[in-house]
């Protein structure tokens, strides 16, 4: 009897004529997501099988795939041939031993002996006198154990719905660049956007040596995290201590933040030009700090000429994303101790709503395109996946 695992999608279903390069995707990242165990992957109906595999590694196997966007629910099962002593064996080894249960049959070969009624009385009637603990419920079971009987005299058992990520395949909504703190926030933006099926890029600025090198290992362990979701995510790094530097000598103390966010952007967009990426993404959230009023987000938009900067958590509330952060898995990571640039020069009283008037006079104080130049040569590339 070999195991299997069922894998079956969501929302493709949606994109009518789309629907086969939907396909296309999908099964490309699910292959990649598996690189390195031996597996193949089947498409009998609707949904995909995975077989073939080194049964020791089945838990693994769904670890990996629970994550590619567009999984809606995963199951562990056997496919046996479609003859009722071979589905029983395999029937007792997915069943539960104990709470209320229900057989569900399907059967799209018609020359099976048994209707799909028939079938799911007789395992239900067999599973309840070898399992005393065992009651039927069929309209609200806490498990339902399915027999689908194929057309190819193959049979395949199941039990447990495992729920997978959900959202679209990445690489079918275009490319976007995440900025990526080390913070809680912008790890949860990227998974957001990158459920919706966008590849992400992403892009870090660090003050070293005001900045350790802890800070940054930090910065890329987020970025690996995530590449468990994206199938890989190449991650810039950037410094920009001169920037803040220049800031600091020259302009109102209060407008360290404000201005500094202003040449992330324009890094930001320009490192997305030159890698293809199609918009700008940040983990703002509109009024969780100083510097995330909506004027503090008109001037740092300002300087943005051609991209959409998408802020997807720019309704939530903080404990909200905290409860993301920690379901995707990245709290931990977010929450170790290390500075972020924007801690450094950190004024006592930082703008919160700067006029953007007084923001452009400020800044005329600093050689932007020289600074902007520098940072740009200092980028580094660290890849995943
Ligand atoms: P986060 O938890 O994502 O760090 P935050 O609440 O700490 O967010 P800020 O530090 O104000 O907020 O940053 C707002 C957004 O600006 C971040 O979500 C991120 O997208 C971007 N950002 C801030 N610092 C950096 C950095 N050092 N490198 C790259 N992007 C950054
Ligand atoms: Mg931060």
């Amino acid at each position: 009897m070999e195991k299997v695992i069922i894998v079956r999608y969501c929302e493709i279903h949606l994109k009518g004529k789309n629907r086969g390069y939907f396909e296309r995707v999908f099964m490309n990242n699910m292959e990649k997501a598996l690189s390195g165990i031996r597996h193949e992957i089947h498409r009998p109906s609707g949904r995909y099988l995975v077989e073939k595999f080194d049964e020791a590694r089945a838990e693994e196997i769904v670890e990996r795939l629970r994550r590619v966007f567009g999984t809606h629910t995963l199951s562990v099962g056997y496919k046996v041939p479609a003859a009722m002593g071979a589905i029983w064996e395999a029937v007792l080894r997915v069943a539960p031993q104990a709470g209320t249960f229900k057989v569900q049959s399907n059967r799209a070969d018609k020359h099976f002996p048994l209707h799909s009624m028939e079938l799911n009385a007789q395992i239900g009637g067999r599973l309840l006198s070898e399992r005393p603990a065992l009651r039927v419920d069929v309209h609200a079971p806490q498990s339902t154990v399915n027999i689908d009987i194929r057309e190819d005299g193959e049979a395949l058992v199941f039990c447990d719905l495992i729920k997978g990520a959900g959202g679209m395949p990445v690489g079918t909504s275009g490319k976007g660049i995440l900025l990526l703190s080390g913070g809680i926030d912008s790890p949860v933006a990227g998974h957001m956007i990158a459920k919706r099926g966008m590849k992400l890029v992403g892009l870090h600025f660090h003050s070293y040596p005001y900045t350790n090198m802890q800070a940054r290992e930090k910065v890329e362990d987020l970025a690996r995290i995530l590449a468990r979701y994206t199938g890989g995510m190449d991650l810039y790094v950037v410094r920009v201590t001169h920037i803040q530097e220049a800031i600091h000598k020259h302009c109102p103390e209060e407008m360290m933040v404000t201005l500094l966010r202003r040449f992330m952007m324009r890094i930001a967009e320009r490192q997305a030009e030159s890698c293809g990426a199609q918009c700008i993404i940040t983990g703002e959230s509109l009024g969780q700090v100083a510097s995330q009023t909506i004027e503090g987000m008109t001037s740092s938009n300002a300087v943005v000429r051609r991209l959409p900067v998408l802020r997807p958590l720019v309704g939530f509330d903080k404990t909200e994303i905290v409860a993301r952060a920690r379901e995707i898995g990245t709290f931990e990571t977010s929450i170790l101790p290390y500075e972020d640039c924007c801690t450094v020069f950190l004024p006592k009283h930082p703008l919160i709503r700067p006029d953007l008037v007084k923001v452009e006079r400020a800044e005329a104080a600093l050689d932007v395109d020289a600074l902007l130049e520098e940072a740009i040569a200092s980028t580094e590339l660290v890849t995943n996946g």
